[in-house]
This record gives structure tokens, C-alpha cells and sequence, in this order.
């Protein structure tokens, strides 16, 4: 890259770490942003830094929010003795879509990988415990991912949740083998919602 002048260079280094950029595309955006008037670029950065300031996780669900609790755990008309569990926030953006659940989100940041050195306590398992402790929850729906990971992080926490007498359900696999809910279109969901069971 040492036939840029080092400003670009610089900025066609940092584009290229972001995820799907390959080093062409890395330099497009480059040269994008440097041929933009100042105002546009400067929202720009602005937009990235006020998201990475502003963003933080919400206290109750562990979903990213600007406000803590967030604005789904703090809203009297959801149900808080229905929590649907889910691996990130792009899943709750893919439920929040089928408008029909009406109960409140837990958001795991992950899912239980051995091989990729992730365990349990590396996601946001305890929090969903000590939730527990403090809302009376009447079911817990299990809707990670339709993968290896996703299933086994489901049956993980249904045993730890089912002796605590909460009924424990899990999404029904109209959701394709590694479909992942962020990519299901809105019918898939809604069915994999209304056929769920009991694990
Ligand atoms: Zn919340």
C-alpha cells in the first residue's frame, strides 16, 4: 500500500478491518470519503463515534440501547413473564419485525462455541439467571440459531432454567439449518414463533 500517500494509506488500512472488505473495496471507500465535501465527512465520523459513545447495554436484557433500562424492558405493555432468548441484537430488530411478540427479549451476545473457546460464563447466561431471581417469568422461548451452537446453548440453559419450574419452549425449526432469524423473512418467523414446544 506504500504507493498511497501515508493519510490514505492509513485510512484504506482501517476500512479493510472492517468485516466483508476485502482490500479493493478497502480502497473504494478510501478514495469515497476523500473526494466528499467536509460536512458529509465529518457526519460521517461523527455518526461512528456517537454510535461507539452513546450505545451501551441494557442493565435488564443485555440488549445494545441508548437508555438503561431499555426502552422494550422499561414499556408497561410488554409481558415480562415472556422472554424470548436470542443470540444478538439483530435478532431482536428480525422478531420486532413480525409485530406479534409481545413479551420481552434476553439477549445473549453469542452462543456457547467450545470451539472457539467461548463457554457459558463468556455470554450473558447469569444475567438471564439473576433476571429470574427478580421478574416473575411464566416461559422462557429459547430462539438461538437452528445451528450446532445455537441448539446446544438452548439445552444448556433449559436445564438450568427448568428446575427453577419456568416453562422452557423452543422456536419451531421452520427456520432452515443454519437460517439464521436475522435473514428469515417475517412468515417464517411468525411460524417458528406459533410452533414452538416445550424442552
Ligand atoms: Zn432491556
Amino acid at each position: 500500500m506504500q504507493y498511497y500517500t501515508e493519510p490514505i494509506s492509513r485510512l484504506i488500512e482501517e476500512f479493510s478491518k472492517l468485516p466483508g472488505i476485502g482490500k479493493k473495496t478497502a480502497q473504494r471507500l478510501a478514495f469515497h470519503v476523500i473526494n466528499m465535501n467536509n460536512n458529509d465527512v465529518e457526519a460521517l465520523s461523527k455518526a461512528i463515534l456517537d454510535a461507539k459513545k452513546e450505545i451501551k447495554y441494557c442493565s435488564i436484557c443485555c440488549n445494545i440501547t441508548d437508555k438503561d433500562p431499555c426502552s422494550m424492558c422499561s414499556n408497561p405493555n410488554r409481558d415480562s413473564s415472556v422472554i424470548c432468548v436470542v443470540e444478538d441484537p439483530r435478532d431482536v430488530a428480525a422478531m420486532e419485525k413480525i409485530r406479534e411478540f409481545k413479551g420481552q427479549y434476553h439477549v445473549l451476545n453469542g452462543v456457547i462455541s467450545p470451539m472457539d473457546g467461548i463457554g457459558p460464563d463468556m455470554i450473558n447466561i447469569k444475567e438471564l439467571i439473576q433476571r429470574l431471581g427478580n421478574q416473575d417469568v411464566k416461559e422462557i422461548i429459547m430462539a438461538t440459531n437452528p445451528t450446532i451452537e445455537g441448539e446446544a446453548t438452548a439445552m444448556y440453559i433449559a436445564r438450568l432454567i427448568k428446575p427453577m419450574g419456568i416453562k422452557v419452549t423452543r422456536i419451531a425449526h421452520g427456520l432452515p439449518i443454519g437460517g439464521d432469524l436475522e435473514y428469515a423473512d417475517e412468515v417464517t418467523i411468525s411460524k417458528a414463533l406459533e410452533g414452538r414446544r416445550e424442552i
